[in-house]
């Protein structure tokens, strides 16, 4: 990552709104906002797929949930915050599992890069997908979007939910099963097997 350009263009921007790049306390920010991309970004340069490790688990072919796992990622609209939740629901195939800080790794990576939540929800259950090898997974996130926060759009805290599922997970049974482990941050209506067409509540910006 090239730092030194990410310096000189944060100070471009504090140009550019008219403030002073060297008056004190903004004299360091050039320097803090690259250290902090580098690492807010730092899911650029990982693979996700490498962060599986399958074991063997006998007779391990039931669904398996991880719920809650708390994710930060910068909207790559408006370079401003979007964090919350991630529940992951999948079923195993051959008795292969992996364990939940694999999951929680794969969660990172993808959202340490420029994001859009609907994307990212949909690139896990990918990567899952096929590095799992599994017959289904369902991913659903639950996240404060600050671009939309701000600047009133939205009521600060209310969250935007989105959902990707895949193979044996679409049918009905099986997700209303999934939905009712991790239901708690799921609204009501989401049991009732409309989650497939209601895959965002994003508003259009
Ligand atoms: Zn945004």
């Amino acid at each position: 990552m090239d730092k030194r350009k990410i310096q000189k263009a944060v100070r471009g921007i504090l140009e550019a709104v008219g403030e002073d790049p060297q008056r004190d306390g903004l004299r360091e920010t050039p320097r803090r906002v690259a250290d902090f991309y580098q690492e807010i970004f730092a899911g650029l340069s990982e693979n996700p797929e490498a962060q599986i490790k399958l074991y063997s688990a006998p007779n391990q072919d039931e669904m398996i949930i991880a719920k809650d796992i708390f994710f930060h990622s910068l909207c790559e609209h408006h370079l401003l915050p979007f964090f919350g939740k991630a529940h992951i629901a999948y079923v195993p195939a051959d008795n292969k599992i992996t364990g939940f800080s694999r999951l929680v790794r794969v969660v990172e990576v993808l959202a340490r890069r420029p994001q859009l939540q609907e994307r990212l929800t949909a690139q896990i259950a990918d990567v899952l997908m096929k590095v799992l090898r599994s017959k289904g997974v369902l991913v659903i996130m639950e996240a404060e979007q600050t671009c939309l926060s701000m600047r009133g759009l939205k009521k600060p805290g209310s969250v935007t939910i989105t959902s990707a599922v895949r193979g044996t997970l679409k049918k009905d049974a099986l997700r209303k099963e999934a939905l009712a482990l991790i239901k708690g941050f799921i609204p009501e209506d989401s049991t009732s097997g409309k989650l497939n067409s209601r895959k965002s509540t994003r508003v259009k910006k």
